[in-house]
Order: C-alpha cells, then structure tokens, then sequence
C-alpha cells in the first residue's frame, strides 16, 4: 500500500480506501449556502417544462394548448429506450408548446410546455404506494413513470441504469454523496434534512439490485450530513449491508469513476461502464427521488437548487418545481448583487455562463452560482500553451490534456480519439492550473461534440449504404427469378409430348369426309358451299356473273330483292313525269 493510500485511511471505519491519480484541493466556499436550512419556492406564475431534460430522446407532449392539467399530471411520454417522462408542476392551463431557451452547454433553444399556473396547486390521482419490498419489475416501472435521471448533472434515465444487461451480476451499489464541486450545497442539505428518505430509497435499490454491499460516501467536508445520516441508519433496523463512509475532501471525488476507485479500488475500463465491473452509482438525491416515487406516488417534479456566490443576495438551498424559471427564484434569494462578475449555471468548475433569466430550472439543474469580481477575476487573453505539463498532473482521467488540446484546436478529430478525449469528465482541473489562461475544457467539449456530429453522419451514411445495397440485391433475385421462371417454361414446351393421332383430324390416317361426316355442323357447312358453287356454276353456263348477293342467306336475298323492285319503280316514275325535250 502506498503512502497516499495510506493517508486516506479512515480511523472512523478503518475502511480501506484508494486514491486516484491527479485532483485538486480547492476552497469548498460551501458555508455559504448550506447554513440556511431548506425551503420551498412559490408557486411561480407560469412554469416553462423542457421535453428533454435527460440524455436521450425528447419526450413526446401529451397534451395540446388549452389543456387543463393538474399537479403530478404526465405531460410527456418517454420516446424509445433512453428516454424520460415529464410531469406537470403544478395545476394551470397549456399556453403553448413552443421552442424556449433552455440551461443546457449548447445554448440552443428546445420544445417546452409552457404553463400558466392557477395558483391551486392541486394535485392529480397519483398511484398507489409500493411494498417495502417491492416486486422488481414494479419498481423499474414506478422510475420510469416518475420520469427519475440522475440528479447529480448527469441526467441518465435511472431505469435504465438500474436495469442492467442479461447476466450482468452488480455486487455493489454506491449512494454518491460526496458532492466535490465547491460552492454547491443542495446535497449536503438533502442528507441534513431528509435522511431516512435516502436510507428508504437506498433499501429499495439495494434489494433491487441484490447487492452485496451498498457504500454510501460522503466527503468529510459535510460532518452534519454524515452525522444525520448515521443517526437514521442507527435508529432504523434494517441496515444490511448499508455502510456510510466519509472520504477525503479532494476535487473532484464526486465524479462516477473517481468515486468507484476511491471506495473499491477499482478502475472502470476506459470508454466502460460501472456495471461492466458490477457496481452502480446514483446520486444521494436520486435515490431520495425514487424513494418518493415508490412510497408517496411522487413523480419528479422538483428539485433542489443551491443558490449561491457573493453575487447573490441571500445565498440558500430552494426546493424548486422543475420548469420555474431562474428569474423567480433568484429573487427568492435576494436577487443579483450589483458588482456581479458572472452568473452560471451548475458549479464554477463544470458550469457553463447562463445569458437568460428566463430559462427555467430543470432536473439537471443543480446550482445557479453569481460570482462577484473578487471571486472571478478577468483571466486575460489565452496564451500559448508552454507545455509545463501542469494539466496532466492534475488530470483525474490520467489524460494529457495538452496534446487533447493541440488536437481539438487542430480539429484532428481521429487523434482526439486516439488520446480517449471520450474518457474526459470535463472537471475543469486542467484548466485551472493552466498558466497560459486556455479555456481547455471548451476546446475538449467542442471535439467532443464534433466527435458525436461525425459518428451520427457517419452511421446515416452507412444506413443509406445499407438500404442502397438491399434494393440492389432485391432487384437482382427478381431478375434471376424472372429468368428462371422463363427457362423453365421453355423446358416444359420443349418436354410436351406430340398430339396423338386421334386427336388431330387432319392428321394422316383420317379422311376430311370422314371427319364431315361425324360432325352435323361441318356437315351443313360443307353442304352450303357445295350449293353456293352449284349456283355458281349454273350463272357461268348461262353467261351471267354471280351478284356479290349470291352468298347472302335467302332471307337476306329476298329484302335485298325487294329493294330493287322498289328502286326500279320509282325510276319509271320519274321518267314518266319528266317533260320532253
Ligand atoms: S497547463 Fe496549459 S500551458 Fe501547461 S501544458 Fe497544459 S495546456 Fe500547456
Ligand atoms: S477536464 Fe478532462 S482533461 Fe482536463 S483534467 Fe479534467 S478529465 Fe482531465
């Protein structure tokens, strides 16, 4: 064992804990916030409820403008595999469905439900409360109702990571409390104020899961949340295999893989998942949400935010609907102080600059952090890189972030890849420490982004090759079909047997009188030309042509007759009452 692992040993456990390479020791600025005990927001005057506040799929409205809903009402169903439900927040009426700004890194706007609250706040028929233990299958089903994603800034469909694949055997289940970014505090007052939800939610995925050990780690920056956690798991019996570990304060401890080595000392494959080596991890927060759902018939419809930095009025912790927008509750913590520096969204290593008031609060939303000039000092102009090497130092990822960042710059988007730019949390530590001022974690979030754009251009591309390739090969086996088909017909002409003599008439052995004669209407044919030739030959012994009337019927003949007699009187007529000339 090593000195650092050494160091990181806990005498309140003696549980052996590991370190993972790089990381920074940065002012938690926490106390800020997290002394003022949690409160609920007002019911805002109109909610803004994005349809996509998760990785994955929008999902797809369910309700059209002019609608009434109501409190806990699903707004919007989960589309495919990896995808989430939206509920509504409160009661109110539908006033469109439209395209609004959203908090999210791209800063493009997306589909939302906007709302107009009417201040009843009442609630739908929510279903009915789950065992203790409840059956497996229910249970996934409830999380995935309740729309439930990872609370920690993540946003991952929860039903989905708490389904693992088909002989996939998860043995550990980690509650991630550690909450390692500075100033955020939603967290730490969760664990404070509402312990034994965590506890019931962490039962509930324990004996989902199976696991054999559930670890929930808390950094040792937060006594009062270890504190109150341990109080509840003591006072409450069922507490097997639940274990609370406090571990170091180190940014960023927080983080999934980072976590997972510290507790267990094992490493997630690069471009892998936990449950690749049988562990799971979900935020304090979500689990206290699944908690909810399973128990109360809670879908997720709120959250807590930290409001916080020296440029806001009252920093606090707010228990928010999803869909209020910032500009309300940021007045609820004593508005925006005049000398502010910058206002983000999420924490001041992994936010990003918030430019709209108006965008609302979402699942992913963790922090709105209004930092002042003396906490955010102007940078400069980035510099050239000088290859000190710093960056890669701190590295949690044990990446060289300076050869990502040549890469990126270079949109060499193969040789990001090659230096598993896929394996960056984006935890800002690289940046940092950089004496050159370069916003590193733009660049890597950038080729990342060009990276995924690539992939999807690239899997179109091959699909319409796909297809292309079908269609040809269909044509082709309707063409060789086609030829088969006709070369067997010329087969079956060729192989049929010739007519038998008895059933060919004029074939040899069979007189054409004969035939006449054992057929009465060949017979009457026969005997009518013989008349017509008869008459024929009588009109040229008397020096006459036949009248092309002589191969009429009589019947014909006779009108035929009648007509001339007719015609032939009527010219005599004339001629008799025609003057002399
Ligand atoms: S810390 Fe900055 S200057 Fe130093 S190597 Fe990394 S990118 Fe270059
Ligand atoms: S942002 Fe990425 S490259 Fe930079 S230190 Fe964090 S993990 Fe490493």
């Amino acid at each position: 064992m090593d000195s650092a692992t050494q160091r990181y040993r806990l005498s309140a456990h003696q549980r052996q804990l590991w370190t993972f390479p790089g990381g920074l020791h940065l002012p938690d600025e926490k106390e800020l916030s997290n002394c003022v005990p949690l409160a609920n927001a007002p019911l805002p005057r109109r909610l803004i409820i994005p349809l996509r506040q998760h990785i994955g799929a929008p999902a797809k409205p369910l309700v059209a403008v002019g609608d009434r809903v109501r409190k806990g009402q699903l707004i919007g169903e989960a589309q495919g595999s990896l995808s989430a439900t939206v509920h509504a927040s409160s009661s109110g009426t539908v006033i469109a469905i439209q395209d609004h700004a959203v908090p999210h890194v791209s800063g493009l706007n997306a589909p939302c439900i906007l709302i107009e609250t009417d201040g009843e706040d009442a609630w739908t028929e929510l279903p009915p409360p789950l065992a203790s233990r409840p059956d497996p299958t229910a249970l996934r089903e409830r999380i995935r109702w309740a729309g439930i994603v990872g609370l920690g800034g993540a946003a991952f469909p929860s039903s989905v990571k708490l389904t693992p694949a088909p002989g996939m055997r998860i043995r550990t289940l980690i509650v991630n409390g550690a909450e390692c970014e500075p100033y955020i505090s939603c967290d730490d007052r969760l664990m404070r104020d509402r312990p034994e939800r965590i506890l019931q939610g962490a039962r509930l995925l324990r004996d989902l899961l199976g696991v054999e050990a559930c670890l929930i780690a808390v950094e040792d920056n937060k006594p009062e949340a270890i504190m109150a956690l341990r109080q509840s798991l003591g006072s409450d019996g069922d507490a097997a295999g639940i274990e609370i570990i406090a571990i170091p304060t180190l940014y960023p401890s927080g983080g999934e893989k980072q976590l997972i080595r510290i507790l267990t000392g094992q490493e997630v494959p690069s471009g892998g998942i936990p449950t690749q080596i049988g562990i799971v991890c979900q935020n304090v927060a979500t689990v206290a949400a699944i908690a909810d759902a399973a128990f109360d018939g809670k879908p997720l419809i709120s959250r807590i935010v930290t409001l916080t930095g020296r440029g806001m009025g009252q920093p606090r912790n707010l228990e928010v609907p999803i869909g209020m927008p910032f500009r309300d509750i940021i007045g609820m913590a004593g508005g925006l102080g005049a000398g502010l520096r910058q206002l983000l969204i999420g924490g001041p290593m992994m936010g990003f600059a918030c430019d709209d008031l108006d965008m609302p609060v979402t699942k992913a939303v963790n922090c709105l952090l209004a930092l002042s000039p003396e906490e955010a000092p102007d940078p400069g102009p980035a510099l050239a890189c000088i290859r000190c090497g710093n960056c890669a130092q701190v590295c949690p990822a044990r990446l060289l972030p300076q050869q990502l960042y040549w890469h990126a710059r270079a949109r060499d988007l193969d040789k990001v890849r090659d230096y598993n730019l896929f394996d960056c949390i984006e935890c800002g530590c690289c940046a940092v420490v950089c004496p050159s001022h370069i916003p590193l974690v733009q660049y890597y979030r950038f080729a990342k982004t060009e990276c995924l754009a690539r992939d999807q251009e690239k899997r179109q591309a091959e699909r319409a090759r796909q297809r292309h390739e079908a269609k040809e090969a269909r044509l082709e086996r309707l063409e060789q079909e086609r030829k088969a088909n006709l070369r067997k017909k010329k087969e079956g002409l060729a192989d049929k047997p010739a007519p038998s003599p008895a059933s060919n008439p004029t074939s040899a052995g069979t007189s054409p009188a004969d035939s006449v004669a054992e057929d009465p209407k060949k017979a009457a044919i026969a005997a009518a030309l013989k008349r017509a030739a008869e008459k024929k030959a009588a009109l040229a012994s008397q020096g006459l042509a036949p009248k092309n009337t002589d191969n009429l019927a009589p019947a014909q003949q006779r009108q035929v007759e009648a007509a001339e007699a007719r015609r032939r009187e009527l010219q005599a007529a004339e001629d008799a009452a025609r003057p002399l000339e």
